[in-house]
């Protein structure tokens, strides 16, 4: 069944927008199914889980975390991670840039929007990330990491309409962070949109789905 989930989920994207197969909880055999079947991105919301997962597993895939990330556990998985989309705090950005400059290589990473209306959700406002990217001292202090772009999660809502407003600020912001030159900021990424709304999401303006159940079926969190 993954094999045949996986190609209608990458059936219904539009070219130019990649998909993330989110297989947290999910065991070796169902990533392999998807890797098979031709997936090379895996997204993972846990350090412990990513990093055993990327020892057993084919070395040409790419590693995406995607949860929110302790401090602590950044240098388990700086040697090999190649996208962190969870950065919510400078303290975390400069956590991340001290594991890579140890592990001589520079880290991509998206930053974190707050844009759902839930409060136990994470991220930066508009406005502090913007006062984050403009810092004078950002690329002197960032030295190590490569600002790609932008996620988000939505409100967990079937409102349409809301959901579509909150996709869409986030695409505009991410114009809006395209303008600022500085050399640790490669901006081409907007990573928005999972099983429940990813293709609003897309119409939206996002080019990176993590798209999780609609892939490997329902999360046993009891296991
Ligand atoms: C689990 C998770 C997903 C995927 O969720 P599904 O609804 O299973 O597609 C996407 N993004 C984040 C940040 C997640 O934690």
């Amino acid at each position: 069944m993954i094999k045949e989930n996986l190609e209608r989920v990458k059936n219904s994207l539009a070219t130019g927008v990649t998909l993330v197969a989110v297989s947290k909880t999910k065991p070796i055999e169902d990533l392999m199914e998807a890797y098979e079947a031709g997936q090379r991105i895996f997204g993972e919301n846990k350090v412990q889980e990513m990093c055993d997962k990327y020892e057993a597993m084919p070395k040409d895939i790419s590693w995406h975390m995607i949860g929110h990330l302790q401090r602590n556990k950044v240098k388990y998985m700086a040697p090999f991670v190649s996208l962190i989309h969870g950065v919510d705090s400078e303290r975390l950005l400069v956590e991340i840039n001290k594991q890579a400059l140890k592990n001589e290589v520079v880290i991509d990473c998206l930053l974190q929007l707050h844009v759902a209306e839930e409060e136990t959700k994470f991220g930066f406002s508009f406005l502090e990330a913007t006062q984050l990217l403009n810092a004078e001292d950002f690329e002197e202090k960032f030295s190590s990491i490569k600002i790609k772009g932008v996620m988000a999660m939505a409100t967990n809502t079937t409102n349409e309409e809301q959901l579509r407003k909150e996709f869409s600020s986030v695409s505009t912001f991410f114009q809006e962070v395209k303008k600022i030159k500085k050399s640790n900021l490669d901006v081409e990424t907007v990573s928005m949109g999972m099983s429940g709304d990813y293709k609003i999401a897309t119409e939206e303006g996002s080019n990176m789905v993590r798209v999780g159940s609609t892939i490997f079926g329902k999360r046993n969190y009891a296991l």
